[in-house]
This record gives structure tokens, C-alpha cells and sequence, in this order.
């Protein structure tokens, strides 16, 4: 049976009182103004929080992904886009672990302080769920890559210190797909901000590529091999995701219960109709089978198991689909008030429709899981 130990519940109330004390009365305020929170950063930092997954001899605590995965659900709680901020700085933070050495020591103890932010750049404007046909290029010369592309809607691009790029490195071909560092201050890089429907502290963008110049020492991995070198940190990353997306909505349920239990209608509490009961209790019952089948996803990661990537990507889609429906559901028991923005409802609605857009392609994922590679040909 999956279990709490001592330890991870004491974690579980400490980032939960943190979180909501400090991130919930702001979290607002940084949705309405579009402002990246850098002093909340800071004080996540204080409490390990952004280097949950990264190596104590960087800085980092060292956690374990099932930790890691209860301290962002309570993050996502009280402040969604404080989580997805804390969820991309161990991610970025552990694709550097591929890098140099000299890299690893210049950027992972200033992410574990919360002194520096990287964006992973996958996505172009021609390529989305199809990763393959990037057509950004660096290109070796002597002791040099020069990179000429660009990237499209990436989380953090306006405020990154530097990007963590998908690269084409051997011409146009599919299979010579690397990853590349490259600082933000490089010249040649213009950064178009864009606006969210939801994630909307995350400073999100499109980067603009001509003739960076970058030291060959910044590619991060083996040349030609990134795809398969971003496996364990892609499921991470999406079963971390899911698990984000079931914070904020367990949250936004709770609150639909407790309104529920005191807002009258027709002279009874809202509570006491079967059709509200049935809506809450269907939703309940899906966020905690969505929460369990993430921490599963994550067990399996650690132990590097052949089934992480299938349950991973099941724990990606069921969190974001399962969360969608709970807080569609609450504000529907909100009525008027819960579409208004003096509730935090619809700007969970809005944050968890981002998880849901941003892996659109998992069901190919599992298809090929269950059917075999044969009967996805452009998976
Ligand atoms: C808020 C947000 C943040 C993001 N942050 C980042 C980031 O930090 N870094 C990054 O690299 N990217 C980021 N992205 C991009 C994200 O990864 C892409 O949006 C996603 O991969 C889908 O690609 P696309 O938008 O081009 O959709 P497309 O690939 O054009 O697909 C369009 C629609 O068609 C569907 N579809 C695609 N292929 C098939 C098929 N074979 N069969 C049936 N349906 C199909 C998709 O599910 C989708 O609904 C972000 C996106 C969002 C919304």
C-alpha cells in the first residue's frame, strides 16, 4: 500500500503551512500583473524547494521523487504557477547533470538558490508534438556552434538566465537531435513575450535564434543523442506535472465542499442535493486514483523501470484531465461567483488548461505502449 513516511509527512506540513502562509495570499496578484514572483523564488529556495532534485554537492538537498512530488502538490495548492516555477528549475537543473562540469558548478548552486531560472526549449513553430521535425540548427565551427532557429511558447523565455535548447547537429536529419546550453545574454537573441490563458507569472515566449555563437563545451550530453538522454527527465517531468495539476484541483474541491456546505438554495444547503453530492464525490474519487497513479509513475522512475515512460505519461494525462473536470465541476457549484474573479476559480481553471495543452500528445504515447511502435508510424 503507498504510504507517507514520517519524515515525507512532516515535509508534506511544512511546505504546506509555507505555502499557505507565504505563496496563497499572493498568488493573485502575480496572475492579474503577469510578474514573475523572484522574491518568492527566493524564499522557496530557503526552504530547499527548488533544489528538491538536484545533488547536495550542488546545493541541492538530494530528495527522492515521491518527496519531491508531495512537496509540489502542496505548493500547487495555494500558488499553481509557484509549482510549475519550482518543477522547471529541478528539471533544467537535472538535464545540466549531463553537462561539464564547469557548467554544472556556474548554474546549479545559483538554481538552488533561487538566483537563476532556465527554460527547456523543445518546441517550435512548425514542430510541437512532433519533436523530430525541429529545424533549429547549430552548426560546429572550430571551437564554436552557431545556432540559427527559433523556438516557440516557452515557460520562462523573458526572465531565463539561460535556455536549455533541442538542437539539430547533424543537418536535417531526424536522428541528430542534441542539447545545447545557451546563456541568455549571447547576442543574437531576441526574446517575443506572449500572452497565457493561464501560467501567466511564467513569463512565457518565443525565442528568436541568429547566429549564436555558443562554446562547443555547452552541449550537454552526447552530440546526436538527446532524445534518448531526456527520457528519465521527461517522465519526470510529466508525471511531476500531473501531480501539480491534482494540487490545485484538490484544492479548488475543497473549497466547492466547504461552499456547499453552507450556501442555501431553494431553502436547503447546496450540500443536500444529490446532484452536487454526485459531482463531488465523482471528483473526489478521480483526483485520488489520479494522485496514486502519479505517485506510482514516480516510484517507477526511481527504480528505472521498462513501464515508467507508460505510466508517467497515463499520470500526465489523467492529472491534467481528471484535475480539468474537478475545478469545471467547483465552479459550477460556485455558480456566478465562482466565474468572477473574487474567487481563485477560475484562474485554477485557467492554470490547469495549460497542463492539459502542453502534453496534448501523450495518448500517441501510451498507444504505442499498448499497441507497439509498428502502429504509430510518426510516433
Ligand atoms: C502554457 C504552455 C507552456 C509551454 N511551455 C513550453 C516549454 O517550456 N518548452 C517547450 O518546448 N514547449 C512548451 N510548450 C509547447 C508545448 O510543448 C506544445 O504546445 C505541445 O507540444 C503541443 O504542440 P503544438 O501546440 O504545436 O500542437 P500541435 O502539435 O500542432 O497539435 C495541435 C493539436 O493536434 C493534436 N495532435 C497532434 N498530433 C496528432 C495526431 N497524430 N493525432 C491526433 N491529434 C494530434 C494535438 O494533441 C493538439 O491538440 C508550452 C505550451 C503551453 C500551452
Amino acid at each position: 500500500m503507498f504510504e507517507l513516511n514520517e519524515e515525507q509527512k512532516a515535509i508534506q506540513k511544512s511546505v504546506r503551512d509555507f505555502a499557505k502562509n507565504e505563496l496563497a495570499p499572493k498568488a493573485s496578484y502575480w496572475d492579474t500583473h503577469e510578474e514573475f514572483p523572484w522574491g518568492l523564488v527566493k524564499e522557496m529556495a530557503k526552504m530547499g524547494l527548488t533544489g528538491l532534485r538536484l545533488p547536495t554537492g550542488y546545493g541541492g538537498v538530494g530528495a527522492d521523487l515521491t518527496t519531491t512530488g508531495i512537496a509540489l502538490e502542496e505548493v500547487a495548492r495555494y500558488d499553481h504557477n509557484c509549482a510549475i516555477i519550482l518543477c522547471g528549475s529541478n528539471i533544467t537543473g537535472r538535464i545540466l547533470l549531463h553537462g561539464s562540469e564547469k557548467m554544472k558548478q556556474n548554474y546549479l548552486p545559483d538554481i538552488a538558490k533561487g538566483r537563476c531560472i532556465l527554460a527547456f526549449a523543445a518546441m517550435e513553430s512548425e514542430a510541437g508534438s512532433d519533436v523530430r521535425a525541429i529545424q533549429t540548427i547549430a552548426k560546429r565551427v572550430k571551437n564554436h556552434y552557431v545556432v540559427n532557429g527559433e523556438k516557440s511558447m516557452i515557460t520562462f523565455a523573458e526572465i531565463a538566465n539561460g535556455f536549455v535548447l533541442l538542437v539539430k547537429t547533424n543537418g536535417k536529419s531526424t536522428e541528430g537531435i542534441s542539447c545545447i546550453f545557451i546563456e541568455a545574454n549571447r547576442s543574437g537573441i531576441d526574446i517575443q513575450r506572449l500572452q497565457g490563458f493561464g501560467w501567466r507569472a511564467t513569463k512565457w515566449g518565443n525565442i528568436a535564434l541568429n547566429d549564436v555563437q555558443v562554446p562547443a563545451d555547452h552541449l550537454i550530453g552526447e552530440k546526436n543523442n538527446a532524445l534518448s538522454m531526456l527520457k528519465p527527465t521527461v517522465q519526470e517531468q510529466r508525471a511531476l506535472t500531473g501531480l501539480i495539476a491534482l494540487g490545485t484541483a484538490r484544492q479548488a474541491l475543497g473549497e466547492a465542499v466547504d461552499y456547499a456546505k453552507n450556501r442555501k438554495v431553494f431553502g436547503k444547503l447546496l450540500g443536500k442535493f444529490e446532484a452536487i453530492q454526485f459531482k463531488l464525490v465523482e471528483d473526489f474519487t478521480l483526483l485520488e486514483t489520479a494522485r496514486l497513479t502519479c505517485f506510482q509513475a514516480l516510484h517507477l522512475i526511481e527504480k528505472n523501470a521498462k513501464e515508467a515512460s507508460i505510466w508517467a505519461a497515463m499520470a500526465n494525462l489523467i492529472g491534467g484531465e481528471f484535475a480539468y473536470k474537478a475545478v469545471n465541476d467547483a465552479m459550477d457549484v460556485y455558480g456566478g461567483l465562482g466565474y468572477s474573479r473574487e474567487l481563485p476559480i477560475e484562474r485554477y481553471l485557467r492554470d490547469i488548461k495549460a497542463v492539459q495543452i502542453a502534453s496534448a500528445t501523450l495518448k500517441m504515447e501510451i498507444g504505442q505502449g499498448i499497441l507497439g511502435k509498428e502502429f504509430l508510424p510518426y510516433a
